[in-house]
């Protein structure tokens, strides 16, 4: 029988599908890795269950424990959906900001939701520090311990993409893929796959697709962080060199504003079917930079991240479009 084993049996083995506009207009196969279909509908489900995973194997995670991560939700989803498939409880950290969706998910996914305001990384009330300190005194607390996921630096997340994401993409392109693009926010999915495709050919080409707001795309292309201008995307952007990022193997860099990534995530639901969220927009609106530089013939493999549906309120509503000055497609 083909059947794969509960929540974590379903994680991974997502397909590649052909974009069909952006191919045409390359002359290149474009290929999106479908990540929106993991179980818990995003590429962090993979991320959540390596570090999950990792911190069961060194004995960090015992039976009815809490994990504890500040995330700007997929990962928080993720993670709340392996607790609740593995036996554990999860508190979350959010920044307010982040849409209503992904905070209703999480708590429909069982996790104990913390909202705070969003605030630098270098304020001590940032998320992800929050998140920190609240694991320190759960550990202390809760009868069966408390562990701190800490996708950011805690390098199980970009394994998990290394040992699965990377391997899937090479085995699925037959070896063809050329070059691989992806956005930023804890650097496991750019670092992860990216190290797995460099290992089997040095020729690919490792690119970074980076949303306005972020300092990374300044950081590959001058050498040092800074960051101009802001996004509307979610989930990615970043302002330092996290442990995941760090040695990446990235050969070039685009920064892409949303006014041409969102047009590219509307045309991808309008003409091809594929409700996405933003940072796929961005994904997409790169692998087509990267193809253009690239010239035609080749493959160029990316990331469709989460769906859409995390969105609605956001990206897929025109007061919210109109009053960030963003264009609103006719047919929204
Ligand atoms: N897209 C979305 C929607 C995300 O939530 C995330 C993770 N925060 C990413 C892309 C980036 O993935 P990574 O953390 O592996 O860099």
């Amino acid at each position: 029988m083909d059947v794969r084993d509960g929540f974590i049996g379903t994680i991974g083995n997502t397909p590649l599908i052909r974009l069909r506009r952006a191919s045409e207009e390359t002359g290149c196969e474009i290929l999106g890795k479908a990540e929106f279909l993991n179980p818990g509908g995003s590429v962090k489900d993979r991320a959540a269950w390596a570090i999950v995973k990792d911190a069961e194997e060194r004995g960090l995670l015992r039976p009815g424990g809490v994990i504890v991560e500040g995330t700007a939700g997929n990962t928080g989803i993720g993670l709340a959906l392996v607790g609740g498939a593995r036996g554990y409880r999860t508190v979350i950290v959010i920044p307010e900001t982040q849409s209503q969706e992904k905070k209703d998910m999480l708590r429909l996914c069982g996790a104990d939701l913390r909202e705070v305001p969003a605030v630098p990384y270098k304020n001590p009330g940032n998320y992800v520090h929050v998140s920190a300190r609240l694991a320190e005194e759960l550990a202390a607390s809760e009868p069966n311990g408390a562990i701190w996921a800490n996708q950011f630096d805690n390098v199980a997340n970009r394994r998990g993409h290394y040992e699965t994401t990377g391997p899937e993409i090479w085995e699925q392109t037959e070896g063809k893929v050329d070059g691989f693009v992806c956005a930023v926010g804890t650097g496991g999915t750019l670092a992860g796959i990216g190290q797995a495709l460099k290992e089997r050919s040095s020729k690919v080409t490792i690119a970074l697709s980076d949303p306005s707001g972020s300092a990374l795309w300044h950081y590959y292309a001058h050498g040092s962080l800074k960051a101009e201008g802001t996004s509307i995307t979610e989930g990615i952007g970043q302002g330092r060199i996290t442990a995941n990022l760090e040695d990446a193997p990235v050969d070039r860099a685009y920064s892409i504003p949303d006014s041409e990534s969102l047009p590219v995530a509307f045309s991808l639901l309008e003409e091809e079917g594929l409700c996405l969220g933003g940072s796929s927009g961005v994904n997409v609106a790169g692998a087509i930079r990267l193809a253009r530089e690239l010239g035609p013939g080749h493959t160029i493999v990316t990331v469709l991240c989460d769906s859409g549906a995390r969105y609605q309120s956001k990206m897929f509503n025109p007061a919210f479009l109109r009053d960030k000055g963003l264009p609103v497609p006719g047919w929204l």
